[in-house]
């Protein structure tokens, strides 16, 4: 089969995916890296496949941190990387909740995870084909965004992952791969790509 000239992305989830899960974080300074992204996203870069963070950022809408903080970290991941000489094609986050306190961000939206809003506009953007694209992430919302847009979804056991895999095995969600973490992630991509010519 003859494939199309779109690209392929890994769209990645940031908060126990790519960086250390630390709960709602409301300082920048604890936004770290888990041990392998660098090496997983500098992967990606010279394969050529886009790098895409989609990020849940609840936090915003329930009045724990203002929206500029999440720009902020956003910067410092991309500082992160670049020392690694890895970098990212794009960063998509929600900051919206049904029940958020702080009435601007409060509303039911297309962004927010599982839902497809974020991986449509970098899609539209990145001029993205999602069905041979991946998400990665360490909850079930990842995965289901996954295969609520046609891609494969990839389960990680940093952050939520290992507790989240037990609620797999009880309500019959199957991740396509369960990885260890995202570079563990990332080789399974590439050999699933391998495969697929
Ligand atoms: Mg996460
Ligand atoms: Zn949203």
């Amino acid at each position: 089969m003859k494939s199309t000239n779109k690209n392929i992305a890994v769209f990645i989830d940031r908060d126990g995916t790519a960086t250390e899960e630390v709960g709602y974080l409301n300082n920048i300074e604890r936004l770290n890296l888990i041990k392998g992204t660098s090496h997983a996203i500098k992967l990606l870069n010279k394969k050529g496949l886009k790098a895409i963070v989609v990020t849940n950022q609840a936090g915003v809408a329930r009045g724990y941190f203002p929206e500029e903080l999440i720009h902020k970290a956003n910067e410092r991941l991309k500082k992160l990387l670049s020392k690694s000489g890895a970098y990212l094609d794009g960063i998509y986050y929600c900051p919206h909740h049904p029940d958020g306190k702080n009435e601007k961000y409060r509303k039911i939206c297309n962004c927010r995870k599982p839902n497809p809003g974020m991986i449509e506009m970098a899609s539209d953007e990145l001029d993205i084909d999602i069905s041979r694209s991946y998400v990665v992430g360490d909850k079930l919302s990842d995965v289901s965004l996954a295969h609520n847009v046609g891609a494969k979804g990839i389960l990680v056991l940093t952050g939520y992952g290992k507790g989240e895999l037990e609620y797999y095995k009880n309500n019959g969600k199957e991740p396509d791969y369960v990885a260890d973490d995202l570079y563990d992630a990332v080789k399974w991509i590439l050999k699933d790509i391998r495969t697929k010519t």
